[in-house]
């Protein structure tokens, strides 16, 4: 075999060397052609069999023209080797029958003719599509020899036939392949493109001087220009004055190759008004071009303008509110020291009445004058609480840092005459601990919880109470607890307000003032206060205050940031 057809029948039929697939043939090398030996004497086709067999081909007997005729019907032959002289149909005839078949029509025939008969054969053989002759007796390495040229003949051409159909079939693969990927790119262009149209939010791509070549239909929407309008002037064009400077530096950062750049600005509506818009934009390099995303965002805005012109005019009024607060307390502070002079005198002849001229009087008189008496006392308490309140809301608080031990046992020894008089138990925790506060406020804050502690005593049970402490983060909780009437819990925020008070005066006096100057000079420490209590079984009311200074830096701990 030609090497060269051994090298192209591999590249191109690469599955003849090894298993042939299911649908197609067998290697070429593999194939047998069929040969069609017609003769009528059985001998003579053995003899011929005998030449033939050591090609190691398909030969197939027909021991007349009609047996021929039924094996053509059958396959294809790559040779037919016909004897001349047969009975009822000769040779001829069956080569012209063989012939008017399309599927024989080129299948060459080798007449077998008698060297007698050979000139008158041979012409009308070759009329009727002989491709050659032997003459008998036949020399078996000439019939070989021309035999293994048709074999060959027709390998070349099957091995044609398949090269032709496997490259069609691989043009075939090829196209699909193509037509796919065409299929597929088409497929995705889509999309992208009804991902851009349908977005709620305008996508562009603009070239480097920020115009813009392409754009969705929400660029429209937001700025009232219709595309060809906006695809005629630059982005610049469009951008607030104020926001170009920024604008302008954003675009020369994307050419020169910063991947990202975003920015709020805004942007001339067609109506003549700035609309804000958020955008981000990234540049590719490669074609010079920018692609933009943008959201309108003046909503957001205009909102925001609005929460900032209203934080704004909230600030003042918290300074005008500061303002009058500051002379109301001041206020309240100079009627409060001003009412005492008149009160004292009033006091003053009521017990001058009481000590001096009470022979002189009914005793009608001298309950009227106790009455009298009475009233200026509970009055000047009242001045006094007033004016201790309003010195804490407008003092100037120094805070230090100190123990808490001191100013509770010096506070427990000035109401030490009640404790012995109501017999009550006292329990104190040791240490207390140090806090960064003002010890003035500190003391008057204690003053009022133990006085009320001391006052609100239970008629039925030993009065007791404890004074301790425990660490919360960043604070001291100071905790003043007692096993007194209670307080029931609808009244435990209320009872913290001015002159708020749950008991009439005779049960128990007071001017309602002690809990609101408790909170207010918490507060002003940067600390708070609260109560847990139950009705018949005990108050509790903590106080947390400052363990330490606030750090040099300002970064206050967040849970320290309570003020008033
Ligand atoms: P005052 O003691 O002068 O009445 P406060 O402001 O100190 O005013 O207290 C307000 C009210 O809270 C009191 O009138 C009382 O009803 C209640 N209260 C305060 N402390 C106690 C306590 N330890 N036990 C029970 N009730 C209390």
């Amino acid at each position: 075999m030609n090497p060269n057809t051994l090298l192209l029948e591999r590249a191109l039929l690469p599955n003849l060397a090894g298993e042939t697939p299911k649908g197609t043939s067998r290697p070429i090398a593999d194939l047998k052609a069929n040969i069609l030996l017609v003769d009528d004497r059985p001998d003579k086709l053995l003899a011929l069999e005998a030449v033939l067999t050591s090609l190691d081909q398909n030969l197939v007997q027909a021991r007349s023209g009609k047996d021929a005729l039924r094996q053509l019907l059958k396959r294809d032959f790559a040779v037919i080797l016909l004897d001349v002289s047969m009975p009822t149909m000769d040779g001829f005839e069956t080569a012209s029958l063989i012939r008017q078949r399309p599927s024989s029509e080129h299948t060459p025939i080798i007449f077998i003719t008698s060297i007698g008969n050979s000139e008158n054969h041979i012409a009308r053989g070759y009329s009727l599509g002989a491709v050659d002759y032997l003459l008998t007796p036949i020399v078996p390495d000439v019939l070989r020899a021309k035999v293994s040229v048709f074999v060959e003949l027709h390998r070349q051409t099957e091995l044609i036939k398949r090269q032709g159909e496997q490259l069609r079939r691989l043009e075939e693969s090829k196209h699909q392949r193509e037509m796919a990927e065409v299929a597929d790119r088409l497929e995705r262009e889509t999309r992208r493109n009804r991902f851009f149209t349908l977005a709620l939010d305008m996508l562009g791509i603009a070239d480097f001087e920020g115009r813009l070549l392409q754009l969705n239909a929400s660029w429209e929407e937001v700025l009232g220009y219709t595309e060809s309008e906006l695809r005629s002037v630059s982005g610049m064009d469009l951008v607030h004055p104020e926001d170009r400077p920024a604008m302008q530096e954003q675009m020369q950062a994307l050419r020169n190759g910063c991947r990202t750049a975003q920015l709020e600005g805004r942007y001339r509506h067609k109506d003549g008004s700035y609309r804000w818009l958020f955008w981000s934009a990234a540049p590719f390099p490669a074609e010079n071009l920018i692609y933009i995303f943008a959201r309108d965002i003046t909503p957001r805005k205009q909102a925001e303008a609005k929460v900032a012109m209203l934080n704004q005019e909230l600030e003042q009024r918290l300074v005008a509110l500061t303002t009058i607060n500051g002379e109301l307390e001041a206020f309240n502070y100079s009627i409060a020291h001003d009412l005492r002079t008149p009160l004292r005198s009033m006091s003053g002849f009521a017990k001058a009445l009481l000590e001096d001229e009470s022979s002189n009087l009914t005793p009608l008189g001298l309950e009227y004058a106790t009455r009298i008496a009475r009233s200026a006392n509970y009055m000047d308490n009242l001045l006094l609480d007033m004016l201790a309140y309003s010195r804490l809301a407008g003092a100037d608080m120094v805070p230090e840092q100190f123990t808490l031990d001191e100013p509770v046992a010096e506070l427990l020894g000035l109401v030490e005459k009640e404790i012995r008089d109501h017999k009550i138990s006292v329990e104190v925790g040791s240490p207390l601990g140090t806090v960064f506060a003002h010890l003035p406020t500190f003391k008057q804050i204690l003053t009022n919880l133990l006085s009320n502690s001391v006052k609100f005593v239970a008629p039925d049970r030993p009065a007791q109470i404890r004074i301790l402490t425990t660490r919360t983060p960043g604070y001291i909780r100071l905790s003043v607890q007692d096993n007194g009437i209670g307080i029931a819990p609808e009244h435990h925020e209320k009872i913290f307000g001015l002159f708020q008070r749950l008991h009439d005066n005779q049960t128990y006096p007071g001017t309602g003032i002690g809990l609101a100057l408790v909170r207010k000079g918490a507060e002003r420490m940067g600390g708070r206060v609260g109560v847990e209590s139950e009705v018949g079984k005990g108050s509790h009311f903590w106080v947390d205050l400052p363990a330490e200074p606030p750090p040099p830096d300002g970064n206050e701990n967040p849970s320290r940031r309570r003020q008033s």
